[in-house]
C-alpha cells in the first residue's frame, strides 16, 4: 500500500483545499482510506464528507471514481475542484457525445484525479469497458444510503454498483451517507459487501436548533404569527404539492414577507432567479417542495417550517438540516396532522408491496414521532441509533417536549404488558397487532394465531391504541424491544427487554398528545 505521511496529508489539505484543521474524523478516515481499507462514512450534511475521498484522490496515484446520485450537483463539485487546479471530470446523461469521447480520453491518458458517474452511466456496457481500462485508486460511493430499499430515497441502480466495481479490479471503497438508520446502515454494508470495512460514525446532534411539532389546525394564521417577529430573517417552507407551494408564496408575499416558490415545475429561469435571491438575500422566505435544498449551501437559515407532514423522519431530519448551519439557532417547526400521513400513504399505493410496506413504516414513524411526547432529539437520535439523555436537551436549543414537560406516569405494570405481548406471540409481529392483543380485539388475525390465549389478552383494554402504541414506541427508545433487521416492522425483545421481564423496576411513561380532535375542516381556514 502507498506510504502517505501524515506532513504530506496535512500540506495537501493547507495548499490544495486551503484548510488549516481536519476537522471532526477526517484525518482518521483519510488514513484508513489511504491505507488501502473499505471505509464507511456517516455524518450529517455539511460535515465535510467531500474532502474524505477527494483528498485521498490527490495524494493516490490513479483516478478516483465518485458515484453520486445527484447529477445537477456533480457539475458544481467539479467546477470546485477545477477552481483549486485539480482536473476533475463528471460522467453523465447531461454530456453530449464529443463530451463523453473527451472525458475518457483525458482519463485513458492518466490526466484525471477525480471521475463524477452517474449510477446510470455506471451501469452502461461502454462505460464499464472504459472503466476497465484504466487506473482506479479509490471508489467513493456518495449518498450511500441510496442503496436501501428501507431509506427514504431508494434507486435500484445503486444496486448494481457492488457487481460493477468487483469486476474493475482490487482497491479500496469508501461509502458516505448524511443518513442512515441502524438498519440502513447494515443494509449498505450488506450490499456493497463491506462488512469488514471500518465504520466512522458521528453524532447526529444539531445542539443549535429546537424542534417544535404543532397540530396542523388554522395553520396560516399559525405561520403569520411565527414569521411576524422574524421579519427579514431567512427561512425555508415545505409544502408537499406545487400547487400549494405557489399558494403559499403568494399569501406570504400579499401580507408583505419577501417569499418566492421553488418546485420543478417553474421554468428553470425562474427556478434559478428565486434560488439566487434567496442566496443573496433579496428574498427572505422560500417556499418550496422538498425539490429545494439539497446542494444548497446557505449558513443563515433561521427556520424551516413543514406546513405538511414530512414522508420520513430521515427527510426531517435532512430538510431541517439546512437551518442554522452557522452554528446559530435555528428554529424547525412541523405541522403535523394524520390527514397528511393518509394522503401521503395513497400516494404510494400504486409502488410495489415491499415499496408500499416499506412507505407505510416510514409514515408511522413520522406519525410517532409527531404524536409522542418525549423529548424530540432523543427521539432524532434515537432513529440514528444514538443515545441520548434527555436532561441534556437544555443545554442545547431545546425542543418543545422538554420546555413544555409532557404528563408521565409511573408505568412498571404497562412496560410488563407491552413487553409480554411481544414475547408471547413469538417476537413475529409489529405495533399495530400487538396493540390489538393487549386490548383483547377478536380480530382474525389475533384468534387465528391463538393470541386470545395470551396471558396479557385484553390486559389493557381500559386504555387507548394510542397509549398503548406510544407505549412500544417509548420501549423502543429505552432499548426494551428493537426492530428486526429482516422483517420490516418487526419488534423484538432485547437484552435490556428480558432483563426488565425477569426484574421490573419503575419506569416513567409519558402520555401521547392527543390529536384526535384535528379534522380535515380545521386544518385551514
Ligand atoms: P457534506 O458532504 O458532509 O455535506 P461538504 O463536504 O459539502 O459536506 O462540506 C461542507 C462544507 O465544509 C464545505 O463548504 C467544505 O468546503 C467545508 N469543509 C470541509 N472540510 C473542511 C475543513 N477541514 N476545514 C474547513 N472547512 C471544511
Amino acid at each position: 500500500m502507498s506510504e502517505v505521511s501524515t506532513d504530506l496529508l496535512r500540506s495537501t489539505l493547507k495548499e490544495v483545499f486551503g484548510y488549516h484543521h481536519f476537522r471532526g474524523n477526517q484525518e482518521n478516515i483519510i488514513n484508513n482510506i489511504i491505507n488501502g481499507k473499505d471505509t464507511f462514512v456517516i455524518m450529517p450534511t455539511g460535515a465535510g464528507k467531500s474532502l474524505c475521498y477527494q483528498l485521498p484522490a490527490v495524494v493516490l496515484e490513479g483516478t478516483t471514481i465518485v458515484i453520486s446520485p445527484l447529477i445537477a450537483l456533480m457539475k458544481n463539485q467539479v467546477d470546485q475542484l477545477r477552481a483549486l487546479g485539480l482536473s476533475a471530470y463528471f460522467l453523465n446523461s447531461s454530456l453530449s457525445k464529443s463530451e463523453i469521447t473527451k472525458v475518457k480520453k483525458e482519463t485513458l491518458a492518466g490526466n484525471t484525479k477525480l471521475l463524477y458517474v452517474a449510477p446510470e452511466s455506471l451501469t452502461k456496457e461502454e462505460n464499464i469497458e472504459f472503466l476497465k481500462k484504466i487506473n482506479i485508486s479509490l471508489v467513493a460511493i456518495d449518498e450511500a444510503h441510496c442503496i436501501s430499499e428501507w431509506g427514504h430515497d431508494f434507486r435500484p441502480e445503486y444496486r448494481r454498483i457492488k457487481t460493477i466495481i468487483g469486476d474493475l479490479g482490487e482497491m479500496p471503497v469508501v461509502a458516505l451517507t448524511a443518513t442512515a438508520t441502524p438498519k440502513v446502515q447494515i443494509d449498505i454494508q450488506r450490499n456493497l459487501q463491506m462488512d469488514n470495512a471500518t465504520v466512522f460514525k458521528s453524532s447526529f446532534n444539531r445542539h443549535n436548533l429546537y424542534y417544535e411539532v404543532r397540530p396542523k389546525q388554522n395553520i396560516k394564521k399559525q405561520i403569520i404569527q411565527f414569521l411576524k417577529p422574524r421579519k427579514g430573517q431567512s427561512g425555508i417552507i415545505y409544502c408537499l404539492s406545487r400547487k400549494k407551494v405557489e399558494e403559499i408564496a403568494q399569501f406570504l408575499a400579499v401580507n408583505g414577507f419577501r417569499a418566492a416558490p421553488y418546485h420543478a415545475g417553474l421554468e428553470s429561469s425562474v427556478r434559478m432567479a428565486n434560488q439566487d435571491g434567496f442566496l443573496s438575500e433579496d428574498i427572505d422566505i422560500i417556499v418550496a417542495t422538498i425539490a429545494f435544498g439539497m446542494g444548497i449551501d446557505k449558513p443563515d437559515v433561521r427556520f424551516v417550517i413543514h406546513y405538511d407532514t414530512p414522508k420520513s423522519i430521515e427527510g426531517y431530519y435532512q430538510e431541517t438540516g439546512r437551518a442554522g448551519r452557522d452554528g446559530l439557532d435555528g428554529h424547525c417547526l412541523m405541522f403535523y396532522s394524520y390527514n397528511d400521513i393518509l394522503k401521503l400513504e395513497k400516494f404510494n399505493k400504486d409502488k410495489s408491496v415491499t415499496e408500499r410496506e416499506n412507505g407505510k413504516v416510514l409514515l408511522e414513524e413520522v406519525s410517532a414521532y409527531a404524536e409522542s411526547a418525549v423529548c424530540r432529539r432523543k427521539q432524532l437520535l434515537h432513529y440514528f441509533g444514538e443515545s441520548w439523555d434527555e436532561a441534556e436537551c437544555q443545554s442545547t436549543a431545546g425542543c418543545d417536549a422538554c420546555n413544555n414537560p409532557p404528563e408521565s406516569f409511573e408505568g412498571q405494570e404497562h412496560m410488563v404488558t407491552a413487553l409480554k405481548a411481544v414475547s408471547e406471540t413469538g417476537e413475529r409481529f409489529g405495533i399495530g397487532h400487538l396493540v390489538d392483543v393487549i386490548r383483547g380485539s377478536a380480530n382474525q388475525y389475533v384468534l387465528s394465531y391463538g393470541h386470545d390465549k395470551t396471558s396479557i389478552y385484553g390486559k389493557g383494554k381500559e386504555e387507548s391504541k394510542e397509549l398503548w402504541s406510544s407505549i412500544l414506541r417509548q420501549a423502543l427508545i429505552f432499548e426494551f424491544i428493537e426492530k428486526d433487521i429482516d422483517n420490516i416492522g418487526v419488534l423484538k425483545l432485547t437484552g435490556k427487554g428480558k432483563d426488565f421481564l425477569k426484574s421490573p423496576h419503575d419506569i416513567k411513561i409519558t402520555k401521547p398528545h392527543d390529536y384526535s380532535q384535528l379534522t380535515r375542516e380545521t386544518e385551514e381556514e
